[in-house]
């Protein structure tokens, strides 16, 4: 799956949002969050992304790891 991290907070431009085939991003109040089970890792969001916020889980920064259980459980309340 792929993983919305910090960038994305505040931005919420939603340019990923348009281009994902299966509509697997979910708004939360202060950024956007990448359901794990719909991501399909097409990539097609990750260019899109003005601020750089959009990892494949497997490179999430190490600051960031921790937003790759945050987008599992927020796309679920979204
Ligand atoms: Fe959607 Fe593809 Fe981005 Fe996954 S990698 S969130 S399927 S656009």
């Amino acid at each position: 799956t792929h993983v919305v991290a910090e960038p994305c907070s505040g931005c919420k431009y939603t340019d990923c949002v348009v281009v994902c085939p299966v509509e697997c991003f979910y708004e939360g109040d202060q950024m956007l969050y990448i359901h794990p089970e719909e991501c399909i890792d097409c990539e097609a969001c990750v260019p899109e992304c003005p601020v750089e916020a959009i990892f494949h889980e497997d490179n999430v920064p190490e600051e960031w790891k921790s937003y790759t259980e945050l987008n599992a459980t927020k796309s679920e309340e979204c």
